[in-house]
């Protein structure tokens, strides 16, 4: 027996423990629940646990920010004061809203009615989908709620940086963009630290960085409307794109044979009902890609793609309730 003992036991032990420690503090994949929903972000090598916990430090931010649920919140403040006071909130949420704003101004209709808005919070109040009160309301409550549904009664005075909703009971909802944000946010943040790949997934708000280690595209399953989570339709292969899926499967109830989903009709008050199951969005910014998704499924097929021609390097998948999918002419689905 050769008796090799260059070190003592507790000198050992310490070496043994460096090099744990020094393993603990890198990570290839993170998941947490944020935003609402279940958020991962994945690396193809392993990266310090300091930069998860910064991309995931800003989710947890912009959730606090951009939430309409959260009592106390700059959106909240702004809600109360509806018809009262303009309310100071801070930069991203008016460019949040800015661009929420864009696309209700790009989806209205003859009459001013915007088939995307931002004010539409009264409403998904009232329906409360996916919330313990979800329930159908009566046809005087969703009236009163339509009342209180306007994109133009949303003034912002840039430079004093306030926020002001013109008609009192006016609440503003931003749960149709506020993911697309914080996934460009996330991806901002990773690309600062020098990294090229990697997969933010926000929900199914999915972007993707870069190319994979190989050079080849990422590929990315576009989920079958119809069937269980996982199960897809199909697949797309993305370099450095965003896709932004919205659906009726994502939170709904279901009474009296009716299937109740989230997207509601500015117009009628009620969820929308256009045959549409999906709309998935193929693009370079992911908060437009998510307002884009929300828009062109509450716009239907039609104006929908009509929308989506004036709108270069923005590509869709279209799922309707007969099976069928349409995409534009730039995006493949690959079986
Ligand atoms: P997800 O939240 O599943 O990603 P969407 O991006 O389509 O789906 O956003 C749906 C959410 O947007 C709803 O839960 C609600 O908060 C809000 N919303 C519902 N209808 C509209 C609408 N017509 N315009 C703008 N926002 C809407
Ligand atoms: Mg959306």
């Amino acid at each position: 027996m050769l008796p090799v003992r260059c070190f003592p036991s507790w000198a050992v032990f310490f070496i043994i423990l460096a090099v744990f420690s020094a393993c603990e503090k890198k990570q290839i994949q993170r998941t947490d629940f944020v935003l609402g929903t279940v958020c991962s972000i994945r690396f193809f090598k392993n990266v310090p646990v300091e930069l998860f916990d910064s991309v995931f430090a800003s989710l947890y931010e912009l959730d606090d920010m951009l939430s309409a649920n959260k009592a106390g919140n700059e959106l909240d403040a702004v809600n109360k004061n509806a018809g009262l006071a303009p309310v100071a909130v801070r930069y991203e949420l008016i460019e949040v809203l800015s661009r929420a704003l864009y696309f209700a101004s790009i989806s209205r209709d003859a009459e001013g009615r915007a088939a995307f808005d931002p004010t539409i919070g009264a409403l998904v109040k009232l329906w409360g989908i996916g919330g313990e009160n979800q329930r159908v309301p009566a046809p005087d409550e969703i009236g009163a709620a339509l009342a209180l549904c306007n994109w133009r009664d949303v003034e912002i005075n840039q430079a004093d940086g306030t926020v002001f909703l013109k008609q009192k009971g006016m609440r503003l909802d931003l749960g149709a963009i506020a993911k697309g944000f914080a996934a460009d946010k996330a991806a901002e943040l990773i690309r600062s630290f020098g990294i090229e790949r990697a997969i933010i997934d926000l929900g199914g708000n999915i972007a993707a960085i870069g190319t994979k280690p190989d050079g080849g595209a990422y590929r990315i399953g576009i989920q079958d409307p119809s069937r269980e989570r996982g199960t897809y339709v199909g697949f797309v292969e993305v370099r450095n794109k965003t896709l932004v899926t919205s659906g009726t499967y994502e939170r709904f109830f279901e009474e009296g044979g009716v299937r109740y989903h989230h997207i509601l009709s500015s117009e009628t008050g009620f969820p929308v009902q256009n045959g549409l199951l999906s709309v998935t969005i193929v693009g370079d910014s992911s908060m437009d890609a998510d307002a884009l998704s929300t828009t062109v499924f509450a716009l239907g097929w039609e104006k929908g793609n009509a929308l989506l021609t004036g709108i270069p390097g923005t590509e869709a998948i279209f799922i309707f309730d007969d099976g069928s999918v349409r995409t534009t002419s730039g995006v493949t689905l690959h079986q």
